[in-house]
């Protein structure tokens, strides 16, 4: 009998494995791939990622640091720096890989390449059924993904609600079209390229990650998005792109049952504003292992999935919650948004803040409205 089994070895499953462990837990994850497996993705882990993480980053993983952001919609542009990086770029490839490594090293066991088929709660443990075998365990982590189909029957998140679609795909800095354009620790987001989204030009060594995504309400063709983007930028006709949904709940009502949690995307962590997902997953999938050892202690007062749903909550709460009410105002008016932040310097460094881990979203908007009252009222 194992105390905590992992479904998914992305951010959100590695980091929990590697906290149960840390805390004691007989810990076992299951991954269905064989790594290091493609994973589609910008590449660009906030600071907030960086520093959730208990180990520095290798520099086989890092691409560089980014220290701002240029905005584009239309002929309107802005663009805001930091002395200190608020991001750092990395592939993800090596950064999984990594990160299962270092759940390795604390102890848990990992199974590659074994997909879990269906699992099976009773009131004291839940028993798993994989591509190979069958297992108990007293808890479960679903860290599947957004691809994963094992919380369509289960208590949770659902499948239902707000989601980002992205496509990407990986560029050589050196092709033509993209020779001239500077590499100078900056990440371009195009507000024009994609509805309820953007498209982005992120600097990685030696090449761009290029991509497009937005909230998807209905049908939004982003390959045909992609298409047009690339061509834009002045670069080739093209048909090869990988992408998947991040599901973007904020925090969702049920994020479990009395055995079983669920983390990263596979719970809706995505941030709505930005598609940002990586800290997200990471974070959850930490808080997720807290609450089972917790339980598995006798600490926990009150019941697992309802103590888990508060933590995330108060950690994660001011962030995911607040960047869906951001979301629906900037992409209502989003050339007036990139005007603003031009005609406001301060505005946009506060901004970048969040990803920084200075701010939250909460935060930022409840300073501009202090500031708003407090020039037109005096108060
Ligand atoms: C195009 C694109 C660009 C993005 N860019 C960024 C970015 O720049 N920065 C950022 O922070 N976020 C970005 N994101 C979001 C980010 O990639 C995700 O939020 C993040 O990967 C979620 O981590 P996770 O561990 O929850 O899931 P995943 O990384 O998807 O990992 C889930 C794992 O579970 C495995 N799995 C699935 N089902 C099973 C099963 N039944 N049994 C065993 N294993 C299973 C999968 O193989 C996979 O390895 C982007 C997403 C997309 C689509």
């Amino acid at each position: 009998m194992m105390d905590c089994i992992i479904v998914g070895s992305g951010p959100a499953g590695a980091c929990a494995a590697r906290r149960a462990a840390q805390r004691g837990l007989k810990t076992l994850c299951f991954e269905k791939e064989r790594f290091p497996r493609h994973k589609p993705c910008g590449g660009a882990l906030s600071m907030n990622g960086v520093n959730a993480l208990d180990f520095p980053l290798t520099e086989t993983v890092q691409e560089g640091f980014v220290y701002g952001i240029r905005a584009v919609y239309g002929r309107r542009r802005m663009e805001a720096r930091r002395s200190r990086p608020i991001a750092v770029m990395v592939r993800r490839e090596a950064f999984d890989a990594l990160l299962m490594e270092k759940a390795r090293e604390s102890g848990a066991a990992f199974h590659m390449g074994e997909k879990v088929l269906r699992l099976e709660e009773t009131q004291s443990s839940v028993t798993i059924q994989t591509s190979a075998s069958v297992y108990q365990s007293r808890y479960v982590i679903l860290a599947h993904g957004a691809g994963g189909v094992l919380h369509q029957r289960h208590p949770g998140p659902g499948t239902e609600g707000r989601r980002w679609k992205a496509v990407t795909r990986r560029f050589d800095a050196s092709a033509a079209w993209l020779s001239t354009r500077p590499q100078d620790g900056v990440l371009e987001f195009y507000f024009d390229a994609h509805p309820d989204g953007y498209g982005w030009v992120f600097p990685l060594r030696g090449a761009f990650s290029i991509g497009v995504g937005g909230l998807h309400r209905g049908r939004v063709p982003t390959g045909a998005t992609f298409r047009t983007f690339l061509k834009r930028l002045g670069g080739p006709e093209e048909d090869r792109y990988s992408g998947s949904p991040i599901p973007c709940r904020g925090i969702a009502p049920v994020l479990g049952s009395e055995r079983i949690l669920y983390a990263g995307d596979a719970g809706g962590f995505g941030e709505a504003f930005s598609g940002e997902g990586i800290f997200y997953a990471v974070r959850s999938g930490q808080l997720a292992a807290d609450t089972i050892a917790d339980a598995l202690e006798g600490t926990l007062r009150g019941r697992l999935h309802r103590i888990f749903r508060s933590r995330c909550l108060q950690t994660l709460g001011d962030n995911l919650q607040y960047a869906a009410f951001f979301a629906r105002w900037v992409y209502r008016f989003p050339g007036f948004f990139v005007s603003l932040f031009a005609e406001r310097p301060s505005w946009a460094r506060d901004f970048l803040g969040i990803p920084m881990g200075e701010t939250t979203y909460k935060r930022f908007l409840l300073d501009r409205l202090r500031q708003g009252l407090r020039k037109n009222t005096g108060w």
